[in-house]
């Protein structure tokens, strides 16, 4: 392929220009000396200074007009049901509004909300792979959901694994919101999962609603999940002795969510840094939920662990974006030539106290989305739902 244009008249190329400030999603250099970015049919091109790349025979320019470029957020553990709508607090267009709070990306923790929910080993598998299709298929204002994640239930054999796998079925809702409550099973259907490259989740905590139950440090670390789903609790927490004991004793991607306990979160984060694994640190919102769903979640845990938990705004936003998709395997979350193009454009919101986007966060302000972008197209400009960003970017002619 051409490294200098499209190749062909229906390929789109995306040229961003004039970006005040690049953050990469990458923990080990969440800040590039680059000002442009090139698109060419929604994947990443390149990055890099403008005048070393060529920007000629774009389809879409953009001025960032010195704002920042981040990677779309990821938002690591939803409950979505069908279509943009939750019957949890009987909300429609849930997904499009957190679109307004720069999530490009969400990964399904099961459909455990849908009203009637089958339980029976045919009518799960039926529902996860009904999920996926659908959420393959529509994608709410460019968002892209990760559906279909059954919960596991008793009785279920190697067999069910494999025929989801073949399926298109990638991820298991949390372990635990089943009927399998006890680590030996949970351990042996996760081990069957991974064998067929499906990731899981398990329940951190106590119960989230009535009909849940409690999951302990023991189950977890019995069970050996990829993702210590809310390790916060969801929303009730753990002891701090058993959060600090998973941080320690399990290898597993650590996640803090919106729907928890802020202050375990806060304890998991410190905890993390302490033992030099803050690249094991993913961040979701657990919405919908009793709690409700925050459009601006994954923002707001950026700024609570940015300003609370001490540790600079860059690394915050990796934890949203390049850590999510690297512990869960997605080709997103970076920016870095192959990756998917999809974008957050952030400014220091109108009036904060900060000095800039980064101390504005590390203040404890939200930033405001100037543009989000899903696989190269522009699906949103200045966002309704964040306080409003100092400047936003411009759609210019090519
Ligand atoms: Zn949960």
């Amino acid at each position: 392929m051409s490294q200098d244009a499209p190749t062909s008249a229906s390929s789109t190329k995306l040229v961003i220009r004039n970006i005040g400030l690049l953050l990469s999603g990458d923990l080990d250099r969440p800040i590039l000396d680059a000002d442009t970015v090139v698109a060419i049919d929604g994947v990443i091109h390149a990055v890099g200074k403008e005048k070393d790349i060529d920007t000629a025979g774009a389809t879409t320019m953009i001025d960032a007009k010195g704002t920042a470029l981040a990677p779309g957020l990821i938002d690591s553990h939803v409950h979505p049901v069908c279509g943009d709508w939750t019957p949890r607090q009987n909300q429609l267009g849930w997904i499009d509004s957190c679109l307004h709070g720069g999530v490009t990306t969400m990964v399904s923790a099961g459909e455990v909300h849908t009203p009637g929910r089958p339980k029976d080993i045919v009518g799960l598998k039926a529902m996860a792979i009904f999920a996926q299709r659908a959420f393959h298929a529509f994608r709410p204002g460019g968002v892209k959901v990760y559906a279909g994640a059954p919960v596991l239930e008793q009785g279920m054999v190697e067999d069910d694994f494999k025929e989801l796998a073949t399926a298109g079925v990638k991820f298991l809702g949390e372990v635990g919101l089943g009927s399998v409550k006890d680590g030996t099973t949970g351990r042996r259907m996760v081990a069957w999962a991974r064998k067929y490259g499906i990731q899981s989740t398990i329940h951190t905590g106590g119960p989230s609603i009535p009909g849940s139950s409690l999951i302990d440090k023991d189950m977890v670390l019995e069970t050996d999940a990829d993702v210590i789903g809310h390790v916060n609790g969801g929303h009730t927490a753990l002891p701090d002795d058993q959060i600090v004991a998973l941080c320690e004793r399990s290898p597993r991607a650590l996640e803090i969510v919106h729907n928890g306990n802020e202050r375990a979160g806060l304890l998991a984060l410190r905890t993390a840094k302490e033992l030099k694994q803050l690249h094991r640190v993913i961040l979701g919102t657990d919405s919908p939920a009793g709690s409700g769903v925050q459009p601006l979640g994954i923002l707001r845990m950026i700024s609570m662990l940015s300003s609370l938990g001490e540790i600079p705004a860059e690394f915050a936003i990796c934890l949203a974006t390049g850590n999510t998709a690297k512990m869960r395997s997605l080709n997103c979350g970076l920016i870095a030539a192959g990756r998917e193009a999809s974008f957050a454009f952030l400014d220091t919101a109108q009036q904060s106290a900060g000095k800039n986007l980064l101390d504005s966060i590390q203040k404890g302000d939200l930033p405001g989305v100037g543009m989000v972008i899903t696989d190269g197209a522009v699906s949103i400009q200045r966002s309704r739902n964040t306080p409003p960003a100092t400047h936003v970017p411009e759609v210019v002619k090519p």
